[in-house]
């Protein structure tokens, strides 16, 4: 990230804008609603600066800058038309830790600033870090168009709500319950639309509610979270991750998921490696349990879907016999996903009838798959978790009956823009296991549908496309 996004309060504070024509004008108009103390120094300055100083709304210095301008500034923006002259006062304020502006000059430039809607108290800043002003320019037209006119009438009402939720209600979960229901719901809806009468008896009649009714308890909801690309989470996955106080996630979840949760919700990895290194089942549970007690609305991310090999449905029995209220959003499975990326349709009428998903780990008591089926015709595999036992797999399905030219495919970190797509076949995966720079996570598909890989492979991979061994 190049810039720090911030909300600069200039209140009282001493401004100092070097230069005195349009384009310090826009800047200026902009500073006088912030209740900032604006000095102008400029020789020569646009008629409604004058006007402006005139009015008492700033200070005007009229000669050329000085050094001596500096002291005691907060903040500077500078606009004069001399390019060499405005380097300089970046120069003199950079010396003195003065955060500083050159107009259109990005790299003398401490701070820049962005694009605004202005719904005030609303504001939504935008910056392409000066890299592109006419996307930043267009993302402001989508926005202006897309965002109420009202939404700064409604955050101030809101505003004033607050008091009153503060006073009735017991504690911050539940006042921000009723801020959600009153923002998600018929009031601001009202409200935008300007019935502000309608929007405020809405309100009150909920405040009271809310204050009789018994307290809320917690639940838990379980949320899968797809195979990598944080768009494959589900819409519903979304919406919970919003509404999350704690989230609990695997390690597997991408750091682009956990992106999409509320920013305020506490977010604990609870991750465990193939190995069953990190916390422990029972400790997992307890968490989800302890803090659903609490009143707090709990997310369990996993990676996929939770009930796919994710110990989904443990977690949900430790649940239901703590009487805690839980529910499930599905997500994208890795063979759904990864197989969809990959151009590998896991079922197809001319190659595969069937699909099974097989856990490539034997389990704690050491069961083995039953290989016979599995080696029959016609079908297609996938081994979650097979990396690690690829070559043995390969060996105990052709020792059961499954050719050597079986076609097979190993894929790893599917979804992602790191996607890779390996090729093979069973007889040359039992001799020499798979490629050594296969990282995890990783599905192994056996079938014929492998074959059909090349032709429908779509997810561009630039940097692995050597890696691709295309059949
Ligand atoms: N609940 C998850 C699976 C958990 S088991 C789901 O529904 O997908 C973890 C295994 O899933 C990994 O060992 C790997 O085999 C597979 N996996 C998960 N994400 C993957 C990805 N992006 N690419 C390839 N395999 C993946």
């Amino acid at each position: 990230m190049e810039y720090f996004p911030v909300f600069f309060d200039l209140s009282g504070l001493r401004v100092l804008v070097v230069g005195g024509g349009e384009v310090a004008l826009r800047k200026i108009t902009l500073l006088e609603r912030t209740g900032a103390q604006i000095t102008v120094v400029a020789p020569e300055v646009a008629a409604e600066v004058l006007e402006r100083a005139a009015a008492g709304k700033l200070r005007l210095i009229r000669r050329e800058f000085v050094p001596e301008d500096l002291p005691g500034v907060r903040l500077a923006i500078v606009a004069t038309s001399r390019r060499a002259v405005n380097r300089w006062i970046a120069t003199l304020c950079e010396a003195q830790a003065i955060p500083v502006n050159v107009v259109d000059d990005k790299r003398a430039s401490r701070f820049i600033v962005p694009a605004i809607i202005d719904r005030d108290p609303v504001l939504v800043a935008i910056s392409t870090a000066g890299t592109a002003p006419v996307l930043a320019r267009r993302l402001r037209e989508r926005l202006e168009a897309l965002i109420p006119q009202r939404i700064g009438a409604l955050a101030a009402w809101l505003r004033e709500l607050r008091p009153g939720a503060a006073v009735r209600l017991r504690d911050t979960a539940e006042r921000r319950r009723f801020f959600e229901t009153l923002v998600d719901g018929p009031a601001a809806r009202r409200f935008i639309a300007g019935d502000r009468g309608g929007a405020e008896r809405i309100a009150q009649r909920l405040l009271a509610a809310t204050a009789a009714a018994a307290p809320v308890c917690g639940e838990v909801t379980l949320v899968g979270a797809g195979p990598g690309d944080p768009e494959l989470v589900t819409l519903k996955g979304l919406r919970a991750l919003q509404d999350a106080d704690i989230i609990f996630h695997d390690r597997l979840v991408p750091q682009a998921v956990l992106d999409l949760a509320r920013r305020d919700a506490t977010r604990i990895s609870v991750g465990k490696t193939a190995g069953g290194a990190g916390t422990s089942q029972d400790t997992i549970n307890g968490l989800l349990i302890a803090h659903a007690r609490e009143g707090k609305r709990v997310v369990r991310l996993k990676g996929g879907d939770p009930f796919m090999f994710g110990r989904g449905g443990e977690e949900l029995e430790a649940l239901a016999a703590a009487g805690i209220a839980f529910s499930v959003v599905p997500g994208v499975t890795a063979a759904a996903g990864v197989a969809a990326y990959a151009g590998i349709p896991l079922t197809h009428r001319d190659h595969a009838h069937s699909v099974s998903f097989v856990t490539g780990h034997a389990d704690k008591n050491g069961v083995e798959p039953d290989w016979r089926s599995l080696a029959g015709p016609a079908q297609t595999i996938v081994f979650y978790m097979g990396l690690a036992r690829a070559a043995h797999i390969a060996e105990r399905l052709v020792a059961h009956g499954a050719p050597g030219t079986r076609p097979a495919a190993i894929v790893a970190r599917g979804t992602a823009p790191e996607q890779r797509v390996h090729t093979t076949t069973l007889g040359a995966l039992a001799a020499t296991g798979p490629d050594p720079d296969v990282d995890s996570p990783a599905l192994l598909i056996v079938g014929d549908v492998v074959t059909l890989q090349p032709a429908l492979a779509w997810f561009e991979t630039p940097i692995g496309e050597e890696l691709t061994r295309r059949a």
